[in-house]
């Protein structure tokens, strides 16, 4: 019986606590949720910042408002109907227009180096330029090209807000933090190289992501360190010829209608993609005959802009995931007709996890489209989100994976073969930070060889189409900046040539 008798107290003391709760869920209803994509843009502003200083608030702009697609014809359905359509509704061939900036720009050169020859032979200009001169157009500038013009002098790079932040934040404080929140190596599952390059306090939480800014900065290794070297892409990007596709002109945001089924081949007839995707394909440079892998293939978009180039010899598209792999033969059925055996019997797709690969010197040209921040999806779709707190560990190994993704590549391609890397993020520490850490382990635990290859040349041609951005002290790759002229990206690439 005492066990049943309940005390005025103790009725008293429960009716308090069951009131607390009350009163804290009361309190937790009134306080409005942070959302995932909140929680995304709240990381950038703080990390981008510093990184893109006066770029940060229009590419912010761009990123939330609607983006840009272009359209791939697919060339195994008939297209001649949908080209008409295209140019009706005033998009333009991209591959037209690439050849013909080309050739405006290799005039130009030609005459400069007229120019500058005769002068050393004591010519005057006017003697010496005939006819008219081939003036870059202001689309084909890039945004420093276009403030210098404008005689605008350039801000400083990292705000004083954040170098104060930044300043104040004292070796005691960054020891104290890092006790609770670093992730260890062994946690993120691979080697302490990355904590070595990129120290503890740079992944920590969103207070001191603003220190995405500073890994290159005062990463301990130098290129020469990791055995890397650079060598210039003298020559142009080569637009694959069989390549079709539209793009609607800078400022013009009109949309693509819907693909149409070609009810004869049973296909459809083109394919909707962001416009900076076309990049990595184009830097991957595929030639007559090539085995190509797209390592993290799915859903597909970029393997299909490898097929129709009709260039490879062999593609091989794959995938972890089981789910996303199906994206894959999806896409593939809606654009290559059933029975196509030249096609089919090229086409492959796997399920395999892309860092354990073991295939050795397979390969002509690898892509490595890996999993990273996706920008734009973050700050859009609050559903699967990285920035969700329950993947936090996730995003934090995203490096980590990166990495080694990218080295995975350089042992599948064979020597002389090329790797583009590439990622639809504007973060640092995943772009030219994932690919550092990737050659240095390379250098360090492999006898593989490689070069990187600047392309900041190479792709000038295509700022009629990508907004660049230029002196942002990247050291390997090239990114292309979200704009409300062209809303096209983030996107990231560097290409990297297997030498042994
Ligand atoms: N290249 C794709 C396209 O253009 O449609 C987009 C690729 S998406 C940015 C990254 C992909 O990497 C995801 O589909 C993801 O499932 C895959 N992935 C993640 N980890 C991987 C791994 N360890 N091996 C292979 N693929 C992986």
């Amino acid at each position: 019986m005492i066990g049943l008798t309940v005390t005025r107290n103790q009725i008293l003391a429960r009716n308090s606590v069951s009131l607390n709760i009350l009163k804290r869920h009361k309190k937790r209803d009134r306080e409005p949720k942070v959302t995932n994509t909140q929680r995304a843009l709240e990381y950038f502003d703080v990390a981008y910042a510093p990184v893109y200083g006066t770029r940060w608030p229009s590419v912010r702009l761009a990123l939330l408002s609607k983006p840009k697609y272009i359209a791939v014809l697919n060339n195994f359905a008939s297209y001649e109907e949908t080209i008409d359509r295209f140019q009706n509704l005033g998009a333009w061939n991209i591959g037209k227009k690439y050849s013909a900036i080309r050739e405006k720009m290799r005039m130009r050169q030609e005459q400069s180096q007229t120019v500058s020859q005769n002068q050393q032979r004591g010519e005057t200009d006017e003697e010496t330029t005939t006819g008219k001169s081939v003036r870059p157009s202001l689309i084909e500038l890039d945004d420093d090209e276009l403030a210098a013009r404008a005689r605008v002098v350039p801000k400083e790079r990292y705000p004083e807000e954040y170098r104060l932040r930044a300043a104040a934040q004292s070796p005691a404080e960054l020891e104290a933090d890092l006790a609770s929140r670093v992730i260890e190596p062994s946690e993120a599952g691979g080697s302490s190289l990355l904590m070595d390059y990129v120290p503890a306090t740079r992944l920590k939480g969103l207070e001191n992501w603003v220190e995405e800014a500073d890994v290159f900065t005062d990463a301990s290794q130098g290129d020469q360190e990791i055995g890397v070297t650079v060598i210039k892409q003298e020559e142009p990007i080569d637009f694959p010829k069989m390549l079709k596709i539209f793009a609607f002109e800078k400022g013009n945001i009109s949309d693509f209608p819907q693909p149409r089924f070609d009810p004869q081949l049973r296909v459809l007839d083109h394919y909707a993609m962001d416009g900076a995707s076309l990049l990595p394909v184009l830097a991957l440079d595929v030639k007559p005959g090539d085995r190509v892998l797209d390592m993290c293939a799915a859903p597909g978009g970029k393997s299909l802009l490898v097929l129709q180039t009709l260039l490879p010899g062999l593609l091989v598209s794959n995938d972890v995931s089981w789910g996303r792999v199906k994206r894959i033969r999806n896409i593939l059925k809606q654009y290559v007709p059933r029975g196509m055996s030249s096609i089919e019997n090229m086409t492959v797709v796997t399920q395999k996890n892309g860092c354990t690969l073991g295939e050795v010197e397979e390969y002509d040209k690898v892509l490595v489209d890996v999993p990273c921040l996706t920008d734009r999806h973050s700050l859009m779709e609050d559903d699967n989100n990285i920035f969700k707190t329950g993947r936090n560990k996730e995003r934090l190994r995203l490096p980590e994976l990166q990495s080694q993704l990218l080295m995975s590549a350089l042992e599948a391609v064979r020597p002389g073969g090329t790797v583009v890397y590439s990622t639809c993020t504007l973060s640092p520490l995943q772009n030219d930070g994932a690919v550092h850490l990737a050659l240095s382990r390379i250098w360090q635990e492999t006898t593989i060889e490689c070069s990187v290859v600047d392309m900041s040349q190479a792709v000038r041609p295509l700022s009629f189409l990508y907004r660049f951005g230029s002196n942002l002290g990247l050291r390997y790759g090239q990114v292309v900046l979200p704009s409300l002229l062209t809303n096209f990206g983030p996107m990231y690439i560097a290409k990297i040539k297997r030498i042994r």
